[in-house]
């Protein structure tokens, strides 16, 4: 008798506590605060040192490079809404918003991109680095400008000719 008693029970339960789901979309949803929805990069803070991209879980966040220039691609598609890659960007170029309607029937819509143009080194012309990131390091550290202008292999090589001119060596 008992057994069947509970289902009744809950009815009972259930109808004091009254409803708690909302009749989406006829009616506004709860965005409470702390809810996690899509980016928003702001391209002018922007760096493209890619600390996004490798705190990123689902790739949603990528860089593709060429010669001349390198783009942070953001795919909502991918997007978990884990918000790790605001923790990790050293400009405080990425925000979160509450925003989670995101149905398209347009593809473009998912995608953001970014769009850095790339320094070439004065030594050799390869490009090696955002012009941004460049201006970020002389900013925030004491390097000199002949130090910023090379690309990694040729500030190595340079630095490998001057401590073999030091030690007597041949170049
Ligand atoms: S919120 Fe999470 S999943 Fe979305 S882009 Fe940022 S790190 Fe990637
Ligand atoms: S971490 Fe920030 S600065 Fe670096 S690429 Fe991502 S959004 Fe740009």
């Amino acid at each position: 008798m008992s057994k069947l008693l509970k289902p009744v029970k809950l009815v009972v339960i259930a109808g004091e506590a009254g409803r708690a789901t909302r009749k989406y979309p006829f009616e506004e949803p709860l965005v409470t605060l702390d809810f996690r929805g899509k980016i928003e990069i702001d391209a002018s803070k922007c760096m493209g040192c890619g600390a996004c991209v490798n705190a990123c879980p689902p790739n949603a966040l990528q860089l593709i490079e060429d010669k001349e220039k390198l783009v942070l691609r953001y795919f909502i598609g991918r997007c978990i809404f884990c918000w790790r890659c605001i923790d990790v960007c050293p400009a405080g170029a990425i925000k979160g918003t509450r925003e989670f309607e995101l149905a398209t029937d347009d593809i473009s819509d998912l995608y953001t991109h970014v769009v850095h143009s790339r320094k070439a080194c004065a030594s050799c012309d390869n490009t090696y680095a955002t012009e941004k990131i460049i201006r970020y390091v002389a900013e925030h550290a004491s390097l000199s400008e002949e130090y910023l202008d090379k690309c990694p292999d040729c500030r190595k090589r340079n630095f490998i000719k001057a401590l073999s001119r030091r030690r007597g060596g041949f170049e």
